[in-house]
């Protein structure tokens, strides 16, 4: 597995633009829980199994958008709690020493950002900022409403005093444009791709490496599960948290 790691490193350090898509098994490595997993989180709610599809359903926080706090609290607003893992912080220091040129991800967790990464496209928008679904430039931070959803209020408009909602893409929505046209961008110029803890089977995340693919790029695919990519992957590896403990590793030694 050493050789295997190191190869890795090689092929990272080689390639002229190199971008990184990550998913949940990212997340999962700080205590976050995969959504839908075996210890996922909607089986196990404070009241009983959560309902994910109603949790993040725009016409159901229209009517009732106390109930996506109350169950939000825990796993989007104590975020502050969570640390970064291993992944976050090679992806990081990968950044710093030019070696990665973007980062897409699914996640909402803010981890990525936590963990020192500038160049972050998240394809399912985010909870730093709140917006106003009825006045248009109304914004409050994350830190500010996650302190508001930890006294037991809801984060309003300062105009209308409507409650505001996360900046994550709710059933119903239309994707951040923005953010999926910077991540195919970003696919396109990428002679490699790193692909890691997603399993490739919910778009926007399932079609961003084929943009790779088409233009003649490599990727390389670290997932515990299964993908409909594995066969068009130069490498795949299973453990996350090994491949990158060793190029943490490898990080520090070639400083
Ligand atoms: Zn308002």
């Amino acid at each position: 597995m050493k050789e295997e790691i190191k190869n890795l490193f090689e092929r990272i350090k080689k390639a002229r633009y190199c971008v990184a898509l990550t998913g949940a098994g990212v997340s999962t490595l700080s205590g976050i829980r995969d959504f839908r997993g075996k210890n996922g989180l909607y089986n196990d709610g404070p009241d009983g199994p959560l309902d994910a599809e109603k949790i993040f359903d725009i016409d159901y926080f229209e009517q009732d958008p106390s109930f996506y706090y109350k169950a939000a609290r825990s796993f989007i607003y104590d975020l502050n709690e969570k640390e970064p893992s291993v992944v976050h912080l090679v992806l990081a220091a990968l950044e710093q020493r030019g070696l990665l040129r973007a980062l897409i991800t699914q996640n909402i967790d803010l981890l990525h950002q936590k963990g020192g990464s500038r160049r972050v496209i998240e394809v399912h928008g985010s909870p730093k900022v709140h917006y106003c679904l009825h006045c248009a430039g109304v914004r409050m931070g994350f830190d500010e409403a996650a302190a508001i959803v930890h006294s037991g209020a809801l984060p309003r408009c300062p105009k209308c005093s409507r409650v505001l909602k996360p900046a994550i893409t709710f059933f119903g929505e239309s994707l951040p444009m923005d953010a999926l046209r910077d991540a195919s961008d970003e696919a396109q110029n990428a002679d490699l791709m790193l692909v890691l803890g997603t399993s490739l089977t919910v778009n926007p995340a399932a079609s961003i490496p084929n943009y790779t693919l088409r233009n003649n790029g490599e990727v390389i695919i670290v997932n515990n599960m299964p993908t409909p990519l594995d066969s068009r992957a130069v490498q795949h590896y299973d453990d996350l948290g090994e491949v990158f403990e060793g190029l943490w590793e490898l990080l520090a030694s070639s400083v």
